[in-house]
């Protein structure tokens, strides 16, 4: 995969400390590293377990150039936080969120140092670090951007940010369509994501302002999406936008060995836990289970995931269901004898899934998500229909894209979600039992899904072929990385 300089290239990848961040950053470090490009990540100490599988083994992974850490001690205490909060998820209050934004902005001082000291030639940045781009810039270091969303969501949220539609509308009921938008999508005044309501003048108005802002100054974009799978709005950005873009992925379809891909978070999880899964996958028929799971910060009540409990063995299909809790003698969220009746049906793996594997299973036929991006690429990329249940986020445009664009997909019907700055409030029962029933077998097995199942596979087969040589998504990184050698 070498090109045609062989003038070393040095890149600093700053990632937001969250999961939905960090795993694509380090997919996307490891792709230039196969280019022989000196990638360094960029993180705290207590986030440092995510990446060090990627960073010790990078030379048995095969590429050329290892993948070096850089550490910034997170401010916790001086931002009024518990000294060991270093990860978003660990914010555990809506106060405490705030709290974890301004540690982050504290951050500043410390990364200038390491800019001066390394003099990088490029910052890959997260979006939601929008100071950067400035600290990038004193040093006369372009940024090249990640927002870790696709280009549906990156347009629509552009469009409501500019034209602020929700002003129109008498109450948040009522629904307006998304103004200048290449189709005519409508969505309900609640629907549309506080962060993009600019009169609520809020702490996440203002970051999501700034991170807009920091785009004009950026050198460009880079999208973790395909072209072919929204070609439409890959050109809508590209044109409202007006800056440089690359779309290179689905990044996590770069990610070849079975025991990385299930390693990708962390390496907390040993692999006899990841085989048990796997291995209970290989007595399934193909197509026959249906995979749940909400990403890695979403908070259900119990009465909401009782709900799902109920609504997956009502549907009688089989199940992975991955669940953000410890095991317990007395588990209030799951139906008395559950896991006794569903035993060799349906599997709970409390924690952490080696996801990627268990969608790419033969066996999986389907995916309920909260259409966080990464999940939703990768549902994608493993050719299954998909339920969705946006909870946060640019989630709900995630959805509207699977569901009407792509038409691989059908809504649940959530009617609870929140902003960032709410992650932890706890999500009432807004999705009843017979909802998650009904969809559930839907896509697993009702004739009027198949037509939906058969684009789900073609769209996966799609995914594929752009990160092949020759691909969509393989011509662009290269394109990109030919660029920045040329700078
Ligand atoms: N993930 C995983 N195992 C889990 C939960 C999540 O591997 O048990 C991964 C998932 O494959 C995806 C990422 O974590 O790559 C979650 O990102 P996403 O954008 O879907 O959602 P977020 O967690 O940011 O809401």
């Amino acid at each position: 995969m070498e090109t045609k300089s062989h003038q070393q290239l040095h890149i600093f990848f700053f990632p937001f400390m969250a999961p939905g961040h960090s795993i694509p950053a380090i997919e996307i470090a490891k792709q230039f590293a196969s280019y022989s490009v000196k990638s360094t990540m960029i993180t705290t100490p207590l986030n440092a377990p995510q990446f060090s599988k990627v960073t010790q083994n990078s030379k048995q992974l095969g590429f050329d150039h290892e993948i070096e850490l850089l550490f910034l001690q997170f401010p916790s205490v001086e931002a009024g936080l518990p000294q060991d909060c270093e990860q978003y998820s660990s914010a555990t209050t809506q106060e405490m969120e705030l709290k974890f934004f301004k540690a982050v902005t504290l951050l500043e001082p410390q990364l200038e140092k390491v800019l001066s000291k390394h003099r990088p030639h490029c910052l890959v940045v997260d979006a939601l670090f929008p100071w950067a781009t400035n600290a990038a810039a004193k040093f006369g270091i372009p940024s090249l951007l990640f927002h870790g969303t696709g280009f549906f969501s990156l347009c629509a949220s552009k469009s409501m940010l500019i034209h602020q539609p929700h002003l129109k509308l008498s109450s948040d009921s009522e629904s307006v369509v998304i103004p200048d938008f290449p189709v005519e999508i409508t969505m309900k005044g609640s629907d549309i994501p506080a962060y993009l309501k600019l009169n609520l003048e809020n702490e996440f108005t203002k970051l999501f302002k700034s991170s807009k802002d920091a785009e004009e100054r950026s050198y460009g974009v880079i999208v973790n999406s395909f072209y072919e799978l929204e070609p439409d709005y890959a050109d809508h950005f590209g044109k409202i936008f007006g800056k440089k873009k690359w779309h290179i992925g689905p990044v996590s379809l770069y990610n070849k060995a079975a025991e990385e891909k299930a390693g990708r978070r962390c390496i907390e999880r040993s692999v006899e836990e990841v085989h048990e899964c796997l291995h209970w996958l290989k007595s399934k028929k193909p197509k026959t289970v249906v995979y749940v799971c909400f990403g890695s910060l979403t908070n259900f009540s119990d009465s909401q995931l009782l709900e799902i409990a109920e609504g997956l063995e009502a549907s009688g299909q089989e199940f992975i269901w991955v669940v953000n809790k410890e095991k317990k003698d007395k588990e209030e969220w799951l139906p008395e004898g559950f896991e006794q009746r569903v035993e060799g049906k349906g599997l709970i793996i409390r924690g952490w899934a080696p996801q990627v594997l268990i969608l790419e299973h033969q066996a999986v036929g389907g995916f309920l998500t909260h259409c966080g991006w990464n999940s939703i690429l990768e549902g994608v990329s493993s050719g299954v229909p998909m339920i969705t249940w946006p909870v946060s986020a640019e989630q709900i445009f995630n959805e509207k894209l699977v569901c009407e664009i792509l038409k691989t997909g059908v809504a649940i019907g959530g009617q609870q979600w929140g902003t960032f700055g709410d992650i932890n409030v706890e999500i009432e029962a807004s999705v009843k039992r017979v909802a998650i029933q009904k969809s559930v077998s839907l896509i697993m097995v009702d004739e009027k899904a198949e037509a939906m199942r058969d684009r789900a596979k073609e769209l996966g087969k799609m995914a594929r072929r752009a990160v092949e040589e020759g691909g969509s998504s393989f011509k662009d990184l290269s394109v990109l990385i030919d660029e920045l050698r040329s700078l």
